[in-house]
């Protein structure tokens, strides 16, 4: 099951990875005070900050003047929590943040209602129609008696689970009283050790960052356990446990139980366990999950988790140890079941999906910014013995009813938006597995819809403003059907095509579209006041469409409306920003969008879709991109000048937003035309999309300087130690196939400094290696790109598919092991951290014959023996660099050219000009 909208929480601080994306955060700052009713300071409070369009958070804590100060928000509207031992929680929606500027927010809370200090009564939100059996999982933990009935005195009993044990040396284990016959859960209290060692070199280099060696020894005192498996007849039947009943220390396991529970209930929501536990006992044949909380000496917030149906965001992985906690926070280590490794089947391809979505008919209305919607679903179950279908789904959309084909009412778990909300499906039976079945969901919510103001509205849930399937990376490959009424005013546009033209009912408009014969993994759309300007492409027959909103969303109004104020009052801002507006820029937007069209349909084959619509954004600092749809940040067509103004120096010469537009176009092919297995392999979505963005430059801007510039500027993200990644050099943190998890509470935004450069490089190295300027310059590599897409069309991609189209379209120059195998490029640049430094000594002299002799000594370091890599030797004879040949160097060793002869003398040598290989440095000295 994935629930990856919500896990964010878990790296709080951290960037989260929102697929087929560009993010820049330049960055705001956040600061207020917390009190009281009575207007007292509250020190620790917990503050929150989400981003409404992605879901990123940040966090801070009240100091003892009860202040608090989040810095490096990227601009955009954020949603902001505060939560405090005896205070309600409180919430503030519509926070504006923008570039290089101080928002405050001043919260006074409310003291909490005795439910939420820990009296028992049931949370008393909305539930929908609960199953009973999950009502009972839900509310077992209430009861004063909860943990009376039975508990074990432990001595040296050992737990197992995969790669890691716990040894209980000595102390209690209190069994919460079973449900349906079955014990779900256990606390343990006394004095334990847990030791874990990954299974493979990369995760024991993962576990490191956060333990510095490549495994973990723990000592705990406290075990809280959540489990289908077999563990309490394994307790039970174990030499070193005596089962007893009472306890003295029972009430006390209660406690730890709750505190756990309401943990992932209230604050990590990233797994509904009850509704977990019940697919389960409702599916007696499977082997069950396994997690514990640990309360360790030195590290108090890790949770480890076993589940064979997969962990929430490291899915197909069945084996994960991740903390929750502000200085270590991130996935520490994920992995497959050891007999997976035994078996050859520990691969990232694996399907963990319980059922197959094939359609998607939704047919809904816009009021205001609420959804009313309903989605008849078309699946198949992949698994035996399916009766709970779990769903990521938006929390603040509720569910209203679901019917199965039959009309008939079914069972539904979807708790209060502020709680572990996912939403998910019980029926009554187990459904036959490869049978088709349709559900009918019915649901309605606020807060899916933000309004900015001035006819600018964000869907702030891009895959799950309908039920997706949670057992999903991303989103399941579907036909989507979708009609929707809303407002004449506002223009409404979708994924796919419209299946008719638009038509008017009253004040109400209705628009249908279709993806057609094609299955999407997504569907989306945006929606607002807009201006529309379209053109057909004479050479291709598609439609591009831009929509521009007419006016300026409010956050950036009133920032207008402050300037003028001031200069009113007699202050010189030096502000321009009068006539600012987003529409003017249309021609030019669609020009570009034309441009990077053209040319990603000459280099990977032509686009799958009829149209791609650019539309705008109220977010300031991302894109993003859906098939046929692109969401824009209105920020990139606001003129370089006015951006500089409002943010800084940053705004005008970032080229964030001059590459956004490429970028997102390019995720058409990667991404939709192709999608990824799992986040192993998100690299190529990322870093491939990035790498068009370098065809863009070298043929839209024609100036090889730009191209240089572009690659240098990558090149110095993945090898350049800066405060985004705490100081750490984000390529030795690990390979591009570790995806998000580079990112953690170490490494911050690892991930944005390695996934989209690395990736992208990785590409261009292998477009530079292939580069024939005899046989038509990229024609190997525009054949090798357009075979990898067609193959693949409308699948998910791995990395082991990439390498393989790479070998079959390998040429002699790479071939350097002469086995037609790309082995040593894979495991170097795609599995492996290393990155070599060059050097060059050339000297040139003239020939007798009036001609030039080179000689050059060509060093590579700082990589093991068995580095390999084809070095490129570049000359420039005053117009530009020529490529001479390249050298392959091995290891740490020299390479010479000697007494090369040039028609006439260069100005100048160097070794991959075009940065055409990745590294720390290259120096080229004439001697
Ligand atoms: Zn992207």
């Amino acid at each position: 099951m994935t629930y990856r909208k919500q896990f964010s929480i878990i790296l709080a601080l951290l960037l989260l990875v929102t697929p087929l994306m560009s993010v820049r955060a330049a960055g705001g700052q956040l600061n207020g005070t917390i009190t009281d009713p009575k207007g007292a300071l509250v020190a620790g409070a917990l503050v929150t900050v989400t981003a409404a369009a992605t879901n990123q958070k940040f966090t801070a804590t009240t100091d003892r003047q009860g202040r608090y100060k989040v810095e490096g928000l990227p601009a955009g509207v954020y949603l902001v929590t505060v939560m405090a031992k005896g205070f309600s929680v409180a919430v503030r929606e519509g926070i504006a943040v923008v570039d290089s500027q101080t928002a405050t927010l001043d919260v006074k809370l409310e003291l909490a209602p005795l439910a939420d200090v820990g009296v028992t009564i049931g949370t008393g939100n909305t539930k929908g129609n609960p199953d009973p059996l999950y009502t009972q999982l839900r509310q077992k933990s209430v009861g004063q008696d909860a943990f009376s009935s039975s508990f074990a005195s432990v001595n040296n009993l050992i737990l197992k689970r995969d790669a890691a044990t716990f040894t209980l040396k000595s102390g209690e284990i209190y069994f919460m009283s079973p449900v349906e016959g079955r014990a779900v859960a256990a606390v343990f209290i006394g004095d334990g050790e847990m030791t874990l060692t990954p299974p493979t070199e990369v995760e024991k280099r993962a576990i490191a960052v956060f333990t510095n060696e490549p495994g973990m020894t723990e000592q705990f005192t406290q075990l809280v356990l959540r489990f289908s498996d077999k563990t309490f007849e394994e307790i039970k039947q174990s030499p070193n446990a005596k089962m007893q009943a009472g306890g003295a220390q029972a009430s006390r396991a209660r406690e730890l139980f709750r505190e756990k529970e309401s943990l992932m209930r209230r604050e990590l929501r990233f797994l509904n366990f009850e509704t977990r536990t019940l697919a389960d006992l409702y599916a007696a044949k499977r082997p069950g999950y396994f997690v514990a909380f640990i309360g360790g000496r030195r590290w108090s917030k890790l949770i480890f988790m076993l589940d064979p149906l997969g962990i929430p965001f490291v899915s197909p992985e069945e084996v994960a140890l991740f903390s929750h906690g502000v200085s270590d926070g991130g996935f520490w280590t994920a992995f497959h079941l050891a007999d997976e490794y035994k078996s050859g089947t520990a691969t990232n391809t694996q399907d963990t999906r319980l059922f197959d979505i094939s359609h998607h008919k939704i047919e809904g209305a816009i009021r205001g910014t609420k959804i009313i919607a309903s989605d008849l679903i078309t699946f198949r179950p992949l698994l035996e013995d399916v009766r709970v279908l779990p769903f990521d789904f938006f929390p603040s959309l509720r569910v209203k009813s679901v019917q199965d084909e039959q009309g008939r009412e079914l069972h539904f778990i979807q708790e209060s938006k502020d709680e572990d909300a996912d939403f998910a499906v019980v029926f009554p039976d187990a459904l036959e597995k490869g049978k088709e079945y349709k559900l009918n969901v019915q649901y309605e919510g606020d807060g899916a819809i933000k309004d900015s103001g001035g006819g600018n509205f964000i869907l702030i849930p891009r895959s799950s403003w309908y039920p997706n399937n949670g057992g999903t990376q991303f989103g399941d490959r579907a036909i989507f059907d979708v009609t929707f009424r809303y407002p004449k005013g506002n223009t409404f546009v979708g994924t796919g095509a419209l299946a008719e033209a638009e038509t008017q009912d009253g004040d109400a408009k209705i628009a249908k579209w279709t993806s057609g014969k094609t299955e999407l993994a997504v569907a989306g759309f945006n929606y607002g006041k807009f201006k529309k300007k379209e053109l057909t492409d004479p050479d291709s027959g598609y439609g591009l469409e831009f929509y521009a909103n007419e006016e300026l969303p409010a956050e950036m109004r009133s920032l207008q409306r402050s300037i003028e104020q001031a200069e009113a009052q007699g202050a010189v801002t030096g502000t321009t920003l009068g006539s600012m507006s987003t529409t003017g820029m249309s021609g030019v937007a669609l020009a570009d969008a034309q441009n990077a069209v053209r040319i990603y349909n000459a280099y990977f084959g032509k686009l799958a879709y009829t149209r791609i619509a650019m539309t705008q954004q109220p977010a300031a600092g991302f894109g993003q991109a859906w098939p046929t749809l692109v969401y824009m940040p209105y920020t990139a067509y606001l003129d370089a000048t006015q951006r500089t103004q409002l943010m800084g120096l940053r705004g005008g010469t970032d080229t964030f937003w001059q590459y956004v537009g490429p970028h997102e176009i390019a995720h058409q092919w990667w991404g939709h035309m192709v999608g990824w297995t799992s986040y192993h392999d998100q690299w190529m979505s990322e870093g491939f999309a990035e790498f068009s963005t370098s065809l863009y430059v070298q043929y839209v801007r024609k100036d090889l300087g730009k191209f240089i510039e572009f690659w240098e500027d990558q090149r110095k993200q993945i090898v350049e130690a800066t405060p985004a990644t705490k100081g750490i050099k984000p390529y030795t943190i690990g390979p591009v196939t570790q995806g998000f998890r580079l990112s953690n509470a170490k490494t911050r935004a690892a991930y944005q400094r390695l996934v989209y450069p690395k990736g992208a490089y990785i590409l261009h190295m292998i477009r530079m290696m292939m580069y024939d300027q005899r046989a038509g310059g990229d024609t190997k590599f525009r054949e090798m790109m357009t075979d990898f897409i067609k193959t693949h069309y409308n699948k998910d991609v791995s990395t082991e598919d990439f390498k393989r189209i790479v070998e079959k379209h390998i040429t002699p120059v790479m071939d350097i092991d002469k086995n037609k195998r790309m082995d040593w490029f894979f495991s170097q640049w795609v599995y492996g951290t290393e990155v070599p430094a060059y050097s060059m000594d050339y000297t040139i002299a003239s020939s007798s014959d009036g001609k030039a002799i080179v000689n050059a000594k060509i060093t590579q370091s700082g990589v093991s023996k068995d580095f390999a890599m084809l070095v490129p030797v570049y000359a420039d004879y005053g117009k530009g660099w020529i490529r001479l040949g390249s050298a392959t160097i091995v290891g740490n060793s020299a390479t010479e050219l000697n007494n090369l002869k040039l028609p006439q003398a260069p100005k100048r040598l160097a070794v991959a000009a075009l940065n055409d290989v990745l590294a720390t440095s290259i120096e080229n000295n004439k001697r």
